[in-house]
């Protein structure tokens, strides 16, 4: 075994004997029935759920309460969505507004949330990098956990027609929430799933599902004509880590990106470089901050491009990548923050004299992107 592996290995198991010990003080303070004996059925062995993005058991308490943690911004925001008219529900988010899922490290409130719940959301495919050793704890103890991205992996992310690049072979793009379509399917997946473990509100989180995922294709089909006003052959985003392929598989948009689909590795200096030479190379005239991860590199790159004489802008706004906007905000949302990337994108190409054309909002859309993200100052960069 590599020194690298085996320091990386020893790391893991302290974590998770840290994480049991955590697990094991908390089910000793609490009183009353754990999250387990709400169905009565209390080995975690035989208690395998048949639902897809599900494993063991869970659900709504014998006294109606339905305690859930949500990991991300997203995960939060679709199980408030999907539980709107719901009574007795609790829904606890872990991660907050410009936060990277990649590198967030559960805390021992977190931890004791997840113990404490019914069902735990959380996104996978390893975007949350450092959750690996609690989850493996809570599935052990058989806690409920539901993953958002696995109905999608189970249709094989052919939805949207997302192809891998070389450098990602063997490893699952974790940003699939980025097409439309397929967060439709995880919609409807979770959706189904809390019905069967709260049947009493079956009908409310069905239907939820239904107007929600409506809502979903009208942003979609207006995302889609709007991306596409760009010519062809200047649809490129340039971002700091690589969130967009989904995004750009979508609707007709190469990326290119300083880091890969994770942040845990630092970018290097070859990295900037290979960035600054093909942005120059193909003459592309804008470069997008994420709003959860440091501009520096960014930055690097447009003065690194600034210095040998050519000219790059930045975006006119941040775009989400991992964490959504300010709850409260149109950004804040899963339908904002979609929105509020298209428009910024099409913005910024029109600051930098690009044709672009942003499409009347969908009236079938219950929120609506407010006044100041329409209108939009270039300024001189
Ligand atoms: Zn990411």
């Amino acid at each position: 075994m590599p020194a690298r592996f085996q320091v990386r290995e020893a790391k893991r198991v302290a974590a998770l004997l840290f994480i049991t010990a955590l697990l094991v003080a908390a089910c000793g303070r609490e009183e009353g029935p754990g999250p387990m004996d709400a169905t009565g059925d209390n080995d975690a062995g035989t208690a395998q759920s048949t639902l897809p993005g599900a494993s063991a058991a869970g659900g709504v308490r014998a006294d109606g309460t339905f305690r859930i943690v949500a990991t991300t911004t997203q995960a939060s925001d679709l199980s408030a969505i999907l539980s709107e008219g719901v009574a007795g529900i609790e829904i606890t988010p872990l991660m907050g507004a410009g936060v990277d899922p990649h590198l967030y490290q559960p805390t021992e409130s977190d931890i004791r949330a997840m113990n404490e719940a019914d069902m735990v959301i959380y996104s996978g495919l390893h975007l949350e990098g450092q959750f690996d050793a609690v989850f493996e704890a809570l599935r052990e103890q058989g806690t409920l956990i539901y993953t958002l991205s696995q109905p999608v992996k189970d249709a094989g992310y052919v939805i949207g027609g997302f192809v891998t690049d070389q450098y990602q072979a063997g490893t699952d793009d974790p940003h699939f929430w980025f097409d439309p379509r397929n967060w439709e399917l995880t919609v409807t997946d979770l959706a189904q799933t809390l019905a069967e473990l709260d049947p009493d509100s079956a009908d409310t989180y069905v239907a939820n599902a239904a107007v929600y995922g409506a809502q979903l294709q009208a942003l979609f089909a207006w995302a889609d004509e709007g991306m596409r006003t760009v010519a062809e052959g200047q649809r490129y985003l340039v971002t700091s880590h690589d969130a967009f392929q989904y995004f750009g598989s979508a609707f007709g948009w190469k990326m290119t990106a300083i880091q890969g689909i994770s942040t845990e590795d630092e970018a290097g200096v070859r990295d900037i470089q290979e960035t600054v030479q093909f942005v120059v190379e193909q003459g592309i005239p804008v470069l997008f901050v994420e709003s959860s991860i440091p501009p520096n590199t960014i930055e690097a790159v447009q003065a690194a491009i600034v210095a040998s004489g050519g000219a790059a802008r930045v975006g006119v706004r941040e775009l989400y990548s991992d964490a959504m906007g300010m709850p409260g905000t149109f950004g804040g949302t899963y339908i904002g923050m979609i929105a509020e990337n298209v428009l910024t994108i099409l913005q910024s190409y029109r600051c930098a004299g690009a044709g672009a054309h942003i499409p009347d909002w969908p009236q079938a859309i219950e929120i609506a992107p407010p006044q100041e993200l329409l209108t939009v100052d270039c300024g001189s960069e």
